[in-house]
């Protein structure tokens, strides 16, 4: 090996001591679902210039695992609208034959697994998350907007019934679901699939603001403690999810609380929007362009180098904040940008 061979495969440590061993890459910024906390009604999408292409994306994910990442999640945007994604989850599948890669999955809203779910199995797609807020069919209108809850539905059946491991994400909103979570427990465990809960974050524009659909999961554990026996449990996906396993159920339960708990001392992710700017947080601003230097040359030592850059400039943590004054989001970027 000389030296840049060397460089280029060096495990990515950063200054804090964690190893980055988990890629979240958004492909695309587009979605079919306008869903209220995250997007606006009228979007305006990025051109297709600026986006990587699948190539690209193989590229700068298969860069990735030479250095280190163990755990792929393709996300958006929604990933599955993405034309001719398949082809992205069939390249990159063999680095899960070749053992480089322990796992590789999806966050959708499940509008598309009617149609890909068997495909996604076929790539060596274990798990998948879905998300879905409400199990109200009209309720799902209003927060979707533009989701069809009949599709999401059948999606998700067809997503177990090829063999995939379903978690539900639902993001809990003050006055909108929070008295549907009971439900939503049962309907998920009655049906062998994990719940995750996730508190709202404040980024991006919307239409509304944001402090009204703020409800922290705090409360919301409180209230379930009423009802279940909530017992702690070790369970992690290497992801920042918290999780307990519900007695009356046997289901497990996982919270997502960036905004009342922080989960940085242990984070060991980073973020690809679909533009190829790589996010060294979800909650900080700073981050590095991987796009110029992957297009710069054919070889990956520029965009090795840029990836050990921007390793060596992971921020400690974050501290989300919603201006109580101003109800502006404390980052102007869209979750759909960085895939959440
Ligand atoms: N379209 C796919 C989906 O909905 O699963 C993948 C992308 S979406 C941005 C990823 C996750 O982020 C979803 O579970 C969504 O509910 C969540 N999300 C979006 N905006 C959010 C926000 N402002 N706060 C918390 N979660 C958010
Ligand atoms: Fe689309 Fe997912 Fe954002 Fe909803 S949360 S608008 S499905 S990207």
């Amino acid at each position: 090996m000389n030296i840049h061979h060397k460089q280029m495969h060096a495990q990515m440590i950063d200054p804090f001591g964690r190893h980055v061993t988990y890629l979240r890459v958004s492909v695309t910024d587009r979605c079919d679902f306008r869903c209220v906390y995250c997007m606006a009604e009228n979007m305006t999408f990025l051109p297709k210039r600026d986006i990587l292409t699948l190539e690209e994306l193989d590229r700068v994910c298969s860069a990735f695992i030479s250095k280190g990442v163990r755990k792929l999640r393709i996300t958006g945007g929604e990933p599955l609208v993405r034309k001719d994604i398949m082809t992205l989850f069939r390249g990159l599948s063999r680095h899960l034959e070749s053992g480089a890669l322990d796992e590789l999955t999806v966050t959708t809203n499940g509008s598309q697994l009617g149609r890909y779910a068997q495909g996604l199995y076929d790539c060596g797609i274990r798990r998948i998350n879905v998300s879905l807020d409400t199990l109200n069919p009209d309720r799902f209108r209003q927060i979707t907007r533009w989701g069809d809850p009949d599709k999401v539905m059948a999606g998700i059946a067809a997503a177990q019934a090829a063999g995939l491991k379903v978690k539900i994400n639902m993001v809990a909103l003050k006055g909108v679901n929070e008295h549907e979570i009971e439900d939503m427990l049962l309907w998920c465990h009655g049906q062998g699939m994990d719940l995750t809960l996730i508190e709202t974050m404040p980024l991006g524009d919307i239409d509304g603001d944001r402090t009204d659909q703020y409800l922290p999961l705090s409360l919301v554990r409180a209230r379930l403690r009423e009802r279940f026996t909530l017992e702690e449990s070790p369970y992690r996906t290497g992801g920042p999810a918290r999780y307990v396993t519900v007695r009356e159920t046997g289901g497990r339960l996982g919270f997502i609380t960036p905004m009342t708990h922080n989960f940085c001392e242990s984070c060991n992710r980073v973020r690809l929007t679909c533009t190829g700017t790589l996010f060294m947080c979800l909650g900080q601003e700073d981050a590095v362009d991987l796009r110029a230097p992957m297009r710069a040359s054919e070889s990956d030592e520029l965009l090795c180098q840029a990836i050990d850059t921007a390793i060596a400039r992971k921020p400690k943590g974050h501290d989300f904040i919603i201006d109580r004054r101003h109800k502006k989001p404390a980052l102007g970027r869209h979750m759909s940008v960085t895939g959440g």
